[in-house]
Formats: structure tokens, C-alpha cells, sequence
């Protein structure tokens, strides 16, 4: 496929949501033009390896190796060793594929030996053959941490381990306060000349993100577009907890907490047809809206979707030169 100039794209990314927007993204910008910063807030060790699942979700999913039926780890993988690992007793409810699980031991040995997780990605990258600049969000340590009537929880405890049952009373990034963005992550935002916000959870994948020192301001003060998609159809996620947190959090599940939670920074936002009742009220936010299907399902939906957050994206440029 040809892939126009449309430009330096910043796309702020969590995981599986994202991984699907990526994938269109890619089909339609020169992967020298494209950053992606990813959220590590969900980053946890298992067994004394450190996991980025949002990092691999989208490593796996740019070098054409993720599972896209699963959403996450790599096509094909088998999980063995894990299994092994249960009949010693050993927590095993945090599934790691055997092939998955080189690239946590490598990401592990690169940060004992010192070298900061934007670099150990970088060399990943390379590794797989992705040419898409993927930066992780910070090299400093920021987590998520769940408060719950069960107490507090990781991220990982309570997505994976309790399946996100618990009753969200709150959420918190601890670190966020020290952690400083990784090298060319407020440049990407500075320089970009559009700015997506993926369909990514937006209290646990671009939260964090938005969360570190700097990065909001350089969203404000961007005279990129932003422009994001929503996560929720139709008041639903297509896969996660983003609708249970909402309603934990005493929001309805629809496009406009979305709207909300980005409202400081956001330009445009893409909705689901499903979703179209509620265009009117995002428009009186200021926003400039476009609805389409925003199930990215297979990869031609992916791109229809990318092809409709860049367009928004002139639209947006267009009113702003007029
Ligand atoms: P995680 O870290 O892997 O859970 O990933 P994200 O935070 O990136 O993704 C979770 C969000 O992605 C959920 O709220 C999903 O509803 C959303 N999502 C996943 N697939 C799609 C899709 O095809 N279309 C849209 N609009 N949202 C999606
Ligand atoms: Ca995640």
C-alpha cells in the first residue's frame, strides 16, 4: 500500500485497543514519521521478569507476530514452562508464553545491567524488525494501583488474578509524581503534526501516560490537532474493564466521560455509529466529532479507522486556519 505523507504522527498507546489502531496507522504513515508512546503503568515482575505487557502488545502486534484473536503475547506461542511452573506450587495465573518469554528475560538482564527501558525497547524494535519509533512512556517506575474493598491491588492482580471484579474505589499511579517522560516522548508531542489518542483504556492506559510531568501541558499547548477514538461502543468495551470503572467511578459508560477526561487537550473524537445519539453533546464540548465503525476487527477495518482519525485531523487543521 502507498503511504502518503500526512505528516509526523504521535500516537499516546496502551495495549490491545491501541495495537488495533496501530495496525491502521501503519498501513498509512511511513513508519519514520510514526512515534508511539506506551504506557508501562501496568508493567509488573512475574517470577523476577519484568513485563511490559503494554510495550510487547504493541511490539508483537507492529512486527506482525501478536495473536490477534487473544490480543495479547504471540502467535502460536505455547505456555509449558508456566504450566511447569504450577506444579511446583508457583503463582501461574499471569499467562507467559515460551517463546514470549525471551523477551521478558532480555528486557530483565538489559535493566539489571543498567540500561534504561527506552533503550532495552529501542533494541527490541530492532530485534523484530519494527521501524516505528516505540517509546515507552517513562524509565522510571510508575504503577497502577487499584483500590478495592479487597484492599489494594496491582493492575495485573486485579485485571488478571481477580478478572476485574472487584468494585474500583479509586485509582492511583504511584511514581507518577518522580517518574519524568523517557527520552523524545515531549518532543514527539511537541513536534508531531497530529496527535491520536488511541482507543486505549482511558484510566489505566492514557491516564498514565497523561499523568507524567509535562505531557499534558505539551498536549495543551500543541498546535497539533488531537484527536482520539473511542474506546467504548455502544456503552460497551470491546475487551477490558473500562465500562465497570466508569460505573465504579459514578460515570455513565458512553463517549463523554471519554470526552471529559481529555477535555483539556482533545480536538476531535471518532465514535462508533452505535454512539451517534450522543454527536450533539460532544459538539457543545467543543469538540469536532466523526462516527464511523470503530470495531477494527480485521486489518481493512483498522486502516478505515486510522483513515478517519487523519481526516478529522484536517478537518480539525482546517477550522483552526479559518
Ligand atoms: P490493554 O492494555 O491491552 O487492556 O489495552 P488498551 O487499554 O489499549 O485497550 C483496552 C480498550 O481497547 C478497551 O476499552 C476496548 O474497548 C478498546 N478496544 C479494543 N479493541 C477495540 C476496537 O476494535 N475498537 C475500539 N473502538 N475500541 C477497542
Ligand atoms: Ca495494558
Amino acid at each position: 500500500m502507498k503511504r502518503a505523507r500526512v505528516g509526523k504522527v504521535t500516537v499516546l498507546a496502551g495495549g490491545v485497543g491501541a495495537a488495533r489502531l496501530l495496525r491502521g496507522v501503519a498501513a498509512l504513515v511511513r513508519p519514520s514519521d510514526l512515534t508511539v508512546i506506551v504506557n508501562t503503568a501496568d508493567d509488573d515482575v512475574f517470577h523476577g521478569l519484568h513485563v511490559s505487557p503494554d510495550v510487547d502488545t504493541i511490539l508483537y502486534t507492529l512486527s506482525g507476530l501478536a495473536d490477534p484473536g487473544r490480543g495479547w503475547g504471540l502467535l502460536g506461542d505455547t505456555f509449558h514452562a508456566i504450566d511447569a511452573l504450577g506444579r511446583y506450587g508457583g503463582d501461574n495465573w499471569f499467562r507467559l508464553g515460551d517463546r514470549d518469554l525471551a523477551t521478558h528475560l532480555f528486557r530483565t538482564e538489559e535493566l539489571r545491567a543498567g540500561r534504561p527501558l527506552s533503550a532495552v525497547t529501542a533494541a527490541q524494535a530492532r530485534g523484530l524488525g519494527v521501524k516505528v519509533n516505540v517509546l515507552p512512556m517513562s524509565d522510571g517506575r510508575v504503577r497502577t494501583i487499584i483500590d478495592s474493598p479487597q484492599g489494594r491491588l496491582s493492575f495485573q492482580e486485579y485485571l488478571v488474578r481477580e478478572r476485574a471484579r472487584p468494585t474500583v474505589r479509586s485509582i492511583r499511579y504511584e511514581g507518577i509524581r518522580t517518574a519524568k517522560p523517557a527520552p523524545g516522548v515531549l518532543a514527539a508531542v511537541e513536534q508531531a503534526d497530529i496527535v491520536m489518542i488511541a482507543p486505549s483504556n482511558p484510566f489505566v492506559s492514557i491516564g498514565p501516560i497523561l499523568g507524567l510531568s509535562g505531557v499534558r501541558a505539551a498536549l495543551r499547548r500543541a498546535t497539533a490537532p488531537v484527536v482520539a477514538v473511542s474506546p467504548l461502543i455502544g456503552g460497551r468495551p470491546v475487551k477490558g474493564p473500562a465500562d465497570r470503572m466508569m460505573r465504579s467511578l459514578g460515570m455513565k459508560p458512553s463517549p463523554l466521560p471519554v470526552a471529559d477526561l481529555y477535555k483539556d487537550l482533545l480536538d476531535g473524537l471518532v465514535i462508533d455509529t452505535a454512539d451517534r445519539s450522543f454527536v450533539r453533546a460532544l459538539e457543545k464540548r467543543g469538540l469536532r466529532v466523526a462516527t464511523t465503525n470503530t470495531l477494527m476487527k480485521t486489518p481493512a477495518r483498522s486502516t478505515a479507522v486510522a483513515r478517519e482519525v487523519l481526516s478529522l485531523a484536517d478537518s480539525v487543521r482546517a477550522a483552526l486556519a479559518s
